[in-house]
């Protein structure tokens, strides 16, 4: 063999692939630097005070051809994004279901970084598909899916949902594998309530039977689909010739935490051999608890479900969950033909990721659950979303008492609520409580009105953070008649939030 004389001089790239004492102190310094704004965060600004500008003319420094030093390189971002995001990780983020990473969640990906496993295959990760096998069996079974049930992570509810709809429509009509929606002799529609996740617009437009297969069915007066006009809907649309192929039960809507009728739902899809789908992404949390989790009877006759762990498992964006009853409508839906992907080195319809899900190359995202769930077991977690529960019904309770309207009534700890008659309207109260960034709330749309949207997503947020938001809430609400209560609560309990 001819020696490649430069192959000699040409040693790793030590910015790259640093040598073990270099990459030991890179690491505690990355520790450290993280520790400490993580540890002055609870005290600042929840969301950020951001000079965009200057964040941008920094930013055109980074022309990318004289390299920097790894340490500064770090301090640089870590301060950046301390004072550039709203802080999920912040007691008094009551926001979207964005959670506080738990801790067992970090370490996975902080072991799923290092080793960098391919997951598309069990012959590449055998540890790794088999493990997170093993957790998608072990949520459906604890959610009361069938023995036999499968599944797999997904980067979120949305490819989640997706999938449940390629699912829905290959079992339908399998010549769609083929020929798509023109293998229909109408066009195919699914059916989501008008509080249901707006996604689905987007996944079917991506389906190829487009956005108007989307119909919404409307809301009882407590925001749950009504299944009278369900069926109605359905039996109108075929009259039409259009070709009905799932209902989607939403377990929990995003913006009022409603779980519909899922025994109904399923009946109807029963009856007209219809896929159900239950979209748990955040309501399904409430399986970890043996309290709560009455509140998703009829989730376990669903042909498929969509759980986020993301959300009310705490675990680092993104991680959904598809879970099927019929693993083998997963496999005819994602299926490849094993010598058209000859380089992959296995083509298993049981174990290999690549040919059951929307995925081909797979991150290790399982691992995040499994160590949760580990350390945690069921009750660690029904724990955690028992108590973020409760916390939300107290927040309920106090603007209650404080002559407040609370709009719905969520068994998942969702509060939607509008100020007393005569205060601030809700997006006002809402600008004013995020550029105070002293707690950060949504505004909604909840049945028709512009509602302010609060939910406990932070496994620290305290009691004494919920009765600091809800004084906070009540001062903005009156600003108009009164700047004092704002004023006095600034000075008496947050003298350095608010620099
Ligand atoms: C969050 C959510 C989704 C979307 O999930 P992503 O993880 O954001 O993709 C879908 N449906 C419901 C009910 C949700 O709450």
């Amino acid at each position: 063999m001819d020696a490649d004389p430069a192959l000699a001089q040409a040693r790793p790239s030590s910015s790259l692939f640093p040598g073990p004492a270099k990459q030991r102190s890179w690491e505690d310094d990355l520790t450290t630097l993280l520790e400490e704004a993580l540890r002055r965060i609870p005290s600042g600004r929840v969301s950020p005070a951001f000079d965009l500008a200057a964040f941008r003319a920094d930013l055109a420094g980074f022309d990318f051809t004289a390299p920097r030093p790894m340490p500064d390189v770090l301090f640089w971002v870590i301060s950046r994004l301390e004072t550039g995001l709203v802080h999920l990780t912040h007691p008094r983020y009551f926001g979207l279901f964005n959670p506080a990473p738990s801790f067992p969640s970090q370490c996975a990906d902080r072991i799923a970084a290092a080793f960098n496993p391919q997951l598309a295959t069990a012959t590449t990760s055998p540890a790794g598909v088999e493990l997170e096998a093993h957790v998608i069996r072990a949520v459906a079974a604890r959610a009361g899916l069938p023995d036999g049930s499968g599944g797999h992570f997904t980067s979120g509810g949305s490819e989640a949902n997706a999938t449940a709809l390629i699912c829905a429509l290959t079992r339908s009509n399998p010549s769609y594998a083929g020929t798509g929606a023109r293998a229909f002799s109408g066009p195919p529609t699914f059916y989501v309530s008008s509080d249901a996740h707006l996604a689905w617009y987007k996944i079917a437009h991506q389906a190829g039977i487009g956005r108007e297969a989307v119909r919404l069915v409307e809301t009882d007066t407590a925001g749950r689909m009504d299944t009278g006009a369900l069926a109605a809907g359905i039996a109108l649309d075929r009259s039409y010739g259009r070709v009905p192929v799932m209902i989607v039960a939403t377990a929990g809507t995003t913006g009022g935490g409603m779980i519909d009728p899922l025994h109904a739902c399923s009946e109807v899809a029963r009856t007209r051999g219809l896929w159900l789908h239950v979209d748990a992404a955040w309501g399904g949390g409430l399986i970890a608890s043996d309290r709560l989790r009455r509140a998703l009877a009829g989730i376990e006759t669903a042909d498929s479900v969509t759980i986020d762990a993301h959300k009310w498992f705490a675990t680092t964006m993104g991680c959904g969950m598809f879970l099927t009853a019929h693993p083998d409508v997963a496999a005819q839906s994602f299926h490849v033909a094993q010598d058209a992907a000859s380089f992959m080195p296995s083509n298993d319809r049981q174990h290999d990721p690549y040919v059951t899900s929307g995925q081909w190359s797979r991150r290790f995202l399982g691992l995040r659950l499994f160590l949760t769930l580990a350390v945690a077991g069921w009750a660690g977690l029904g724990a955690h979303v028992e108590r973020s529960v409760r916390l939300a019904r107290t927040i309920r309770l106090e603007l209650q008492a404080r002559g407040w309207n609370v709009v719905n009534n969520s068994p998942v700890g969702v509060v939607c609520a509008e100020p007393p008659p005569g205060s601030l309207g809700a997006r006002r109260i809402v600008e004013g409580v995020v550029a105070s960034g002293l707690a950060w709330v949504a505004l909604a749309r909840f049945l028709g009105r512009e509602v302010i949207r609060i939910c406990v997503t932070n496994g620290r947020s305290s009691p004494d953070d919920v009765d600091f938001l809800v004084r906070l809430l009540d001062s903005q609400a009156v600003r108009t008649v009164t700047s004092m209560p704002f004023t006095r609560l600034q000075r008496g309990e947050c003298n350095d939030r608010t620099q």
